[in-house]
């Protein structure tokens, strides 16, 4: 029995509601879709929903399938607003699909697409308390099996409760035929785990914030065979997108089983969402896709973990760094640093850090404990933690970029995404504790100069 097989079986025997109960993930997965509806007793009509690109990667087979199986079809091409050049997932998009699908009450929704198109049925479909099908049509990010989905509600984006697709239908002939640049985005995401993981188990060391090594731990054998098939990802061979793509549908319910987004999001993530946020708040374009960003972000923050383990206790000054910061009047001056936002989300940022920032005493007792449990920090820090050099091959093996001026972020704007991208959420991540120490500063800038070095190897 495989480890999906596994977390799959409780809802295939209880038939739960918003739960995934079925994954095929192989060749001609499109064509066992209609075999798998009529063995689960799920009769009547298919709402199918795609958008311009994902009907003809796969759209146009899955209807065929299903046709072919006796079944009626809607087919709905989604379209982007007047003023997007592409499909985004907002609440105008998602509020259309769910009149739609109230009026076909007992017709069964079937998304064909990826992060896009995915999350819009999976949050209509949640709203309306109604189960769905995926066919994912690239392996280029981890959702699919996740319990959240990112939305855009009134310009925000925003990360809200939803639901899993009851069966997923991964026919490897359409991820292998989706641009590279996709499924390589997808590696660049899971490279993250490593350091997610350590991030979320800094935060159980130093804050006491519930932690488990289950949601890893699920991903430790499939993570291994990956890194190895790095190279096959890039070439898009069907056996590293297999692995790739398993690797994905895992990640997502590691996020279901820990009940947060945490054992795949660190401050890595936080890296990605501020490119984002500040390009969003300008009105520009993303510098990259999600995964793309995330890969290029857990290469600098592999590196700064590795300065971070190799502190000693005597490294670590409480009183001095507690003096750093005597009171929370800075905060009140964050509008300085985050030069490139507007003032309503610098207040949200503010929001957010004072939440988990500690000054004087509080800063000063924490850092002692910190320091006096050191030695058993760092180990088990270690013991998590993957080499920065190989997070670089494996990005070089699988064709990603590997440094932040290849997706058209310039050494000084990375630098200080580094240094302050942490007031984003209130979560606790190492970020928090080396800018404490008062050393995230200087190694910042060291980092960067580090990755964005000359490197004849690189692509
Ligand atoms: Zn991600």
């Amino acid at each position: 029995m495989t480890t999906l097989d596994r977390l799959t079986a409780p809802a295939a025997l209880a038939k739960t509601p918003g739960r995934t109960r079925h994954v095929t993930l192989g060749a001609r997965a499109i064509e066992e879709l209609p075999r798998w509806l009529t063995r689960d007793g799920l009769a009547g009509d298919v709402v199918l929903i795609a958008d311009e690109h994902t009907i003809v990667a796969a759209g146009d087979r899955v209807e065929a399938a299903l046709e072919a199986s006796g079944r009626n079809v809607r087919r709905l091409v989604l379209e982007p607003r007047p003023e997007d050049d592409h499909l985004v997932c907002e609440d105008g998009v998602i509020h259309a699909l769910k009149a739609i699908l109230a009026a076909n009450r007992h017709a069964i929704p079937v998304a064909v697409g990826a992060g896009t198109v995915n999350d819009i049925v999976k949050m209509a479909a949640h709203e309306l308390d109604r189960d769905y099908v995926v066919v994912p049509t690239a392996a280029s990010m981890n959702g699919y099996t996740s319990l959240i989905a990112a939305i855009l509600i009134a310009g925000v984006k925003r990360t809200l409760p939803a639901r899993q697709p009851i069966a997923i239908f991964a026919d490897i002939d359409v991820l292998a035929a989706a641009p590279a640049e996709l499924n390589r985005a997808g590696f660049g995401d899971l490279l993250s785990k490593p350091y997610s993981n350590a991030d979320w188990l800094l935060s159980h060391l130093v804050r006491d914030v519930p932690y488990s090594s289950a949601p890893s731990d699920l991903l430790d054998d499939v993570f291994a065979r990956l890194l190895d098939s790095a190279r096959a990802v890039g070439r898009a061979d069907h056996d590293g997108l297999t692995v790739l793509m398993e690797c994905i549908l895992l990640s997502g319910f590691s996020m279901t089983i820990a009940g947060s987004s945490a054992p795949a999001s660190g401050g890595e993530h936080l890296i990605s969402h501020y490119w984002d946020m500040e390009q969003f708040d300008r009105g520009l374009p993303l510098h990259g896709l999600h995964g793309t960003q995330v890969g290029i972000a857990t290469r600098l923050s592999a590196l700064l973990f590795e300065r971070l383990v190799a502190l000693e206790a005597r490294d670590i000054h409480p009183v001095q760094c507690a003096q750093r910061r005597p009171d929370k009047a800075w905060l009140d001056r964050l509008g300085d640093v985050h030069d490139t936002l507007s003032a309503p989300v610098v207040a949200e940022l503010r929001d957010q850090l004072a939440q988990k920032q500690l000054v004087a005493g509080e800063l000063r007792a924490e850092l002692e404990r910190v320091r006096d449990r050191w030695p058993e920090i760092r180990e088990k820090l270690r013991a998590v933690l993957m080499p920065a050099a190989e997070i670089t091959e494996a990005l070089r093996a699988a064709g990603c970029p590997d440094r932040a001026s290849r997706i058209g972020v310039d050494a000084a704007r990375a630098v200080k995404t580094l240094r302050v991208c942490r007031h984003m959420r209130n979560r606790y991540v190492a970020f928090d504790l080396m800018d404490d120490l008062g050393l995230l500063e200087g190694w910042a800038e060291a980092v960067v100069a580090e990755t964005e070095a000359p490197d004849a190897s690189a692509p």
